[in-house]
């Protein structure tokens, strides 16, 4: 029997492995990575820090052990060139692996912004755990750090190197931090907690050049006054790494575009995790991959299964000023209604009908945030 092929060994490419398994311990599994295959958490990489974790720590098992435990062929350091979708293989950089049904799980790349400068490109990213331990080594005993992008994972990083004694930067043109999922009021709260531990803001502001200059950068803004820095961060966003399926003809839009079979244009090759826009949605975390990768791997074992989103909050690890956020649908009606204390703000998006159907928490309350969640509609 031909074998299903993954392409891709983060947390979607071995979940839907993993998942599949407990329905089918016989069909070939082959999976195939440009990385080493290792299993870690994604998620600590941006609080490994506080927590005195090395990077080599975060390694939950290596690839051997990940091949044994789902008996399966795992071929590491193989990037996958193209699919041959006449042929029905992948050519890939140790040679070529043919499929029945293909996987992409080829997540997401971070987004690097337009920058002179003659350091233009020592902005470092870290959305893989090689970022990670590259971050880490350069970090050694550096103590101020620019950060470009007051998003989800800059605010995070920032959070870490704050609380491990390093002085923070945070550049970005939007109002405030997080501003794609937080509204303002909850925003702000992060921001004066973040500066309360010595961050700097530089808001509405961006960087347009990173030069050399001694001990390490200079940033030159838009507007403000020149950033010194021994390190910069470059934290301004992920998009779905959709490469492989473009060339291979596949429909894509932001993600690789999938039913809610999480089949693509071509109904023998799915998505999912980062790299995939399921029925419209790009949802780069944890919880929509474990959903969608328990649909799937019915769906592979023979049961056609759609996928289901119920309501999933988004906590950002930010002890500084915890918080969770389900931010309601685009374009939903409504407005926010706040309630707040010196404790933290509790935030309900309310639709025209008096219906929840978003939510953001900080401080104390994000107690609420299993209650509230309960009120909301799923999300698909
Ligand atoms: C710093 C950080 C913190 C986060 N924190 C949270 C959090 O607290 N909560 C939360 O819900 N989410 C969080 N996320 C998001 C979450 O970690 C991701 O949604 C998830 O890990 C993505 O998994 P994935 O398998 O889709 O992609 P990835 O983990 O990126 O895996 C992609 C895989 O595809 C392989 N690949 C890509 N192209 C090729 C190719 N051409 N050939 C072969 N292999 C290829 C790669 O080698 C890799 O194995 C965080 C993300 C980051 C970066």
């Amino acid at each position: 029997m031909k074998p299903i092929t993954l392409i891709g060994t983060g947390l979607a490419g071995y979940t839907l492995a993993r998942e599949f398994r407990k329905l089918d311990a016989e069909r070939p599994l082959v999976l195939i990575t440009a990385d080493d295959g290792a299993f870690y958490s994604k998620p600590m990489l941006s609080n490994a820090l506080a927590q005195g974790r090395d990077p080599d720590t975060l390694v939950s098992a290596d690839a051997e052990k990940m091949a044994a435990d789902l008996n399966a062929t795992v071929l590491t350091h193989a990037r996958v060139e193209r699919i041959d979708r006449a042929r029905r293989v992948v050519v890939h950089a140790r040679g070529e692996q043919a499929y029945g049904t293909l996987v992409l799980a080829t997540g997401a790349r971070p987004i690097r912004p337009p920058l002179q400068g003659d350091a233009a490109d020592e902005a470092l990213t870290v959305n893989n755990l090689d970022d990670y331990r590259r971050f880490r080594r350069r970090l050694d005993d550096k103590r101020k750090i620019a950060i470009i992008g007051p998003g989800l994972i800059g605010c995070e990083f920032a959070n870490d190197l704050l609380e491990t004694g390093h002085a923070c930067d945070l550049i970005g043109p939007d109002a405030w931090p997080v501003s794609t999922l937080l509204p303002q009021p909850l925003g702000e709260r992060l921001q004066a907690a973040l500066a309360e531990r010595g961050a700097r803001w530089h808001l509405q502001d961006s960087v347009i050049a990173i030069d050399h200059a001694d001990p390490g950068y200079r940033l030159r803004l838009q507007q403000g006054a020149p950033i010194e820095a021994e390190l910069v961060l470059s934290a301004i966003g992920l998009r779905p790494d959709t490469r492989l399926a473009e060339a291979a003809g596949l429909s894509v839009r932001r993600g690789i575009v999938t039913d809610r079979l999480l089949r693509t244009s071509d109904p023998d090759i799915h998505a999912l995790g980062d790299c995939a826009e399921a029925a419209g949605l790009v949802l780069p975390f944890v919880m929509p991959i474990m959903h969608a990768a328990r649909a799937l791997a019915k769906t592979l074992a023979g049961e056609p299964t759609e996928v289901h989103y119920p309501a999933m909050p988004v906590v950002i690890k930010t002890p500084a000023c915890p918080l969770a956020v389900a931010p309601p649908p685009r374009d939903a009606g409504g407005e926010w209604r706040y309630e707040s204390d010196d404790q933290g703000i509790a935030a309900r998006h309310v639709g025209k009908d008096g219906k929840l159907l978003g939510f953001a928490l900080c401080g104390d309350r994000v107690k609420q945030r299993m209650a509230l969640t309960r009120e909301l509609p799923p999300l698909l």
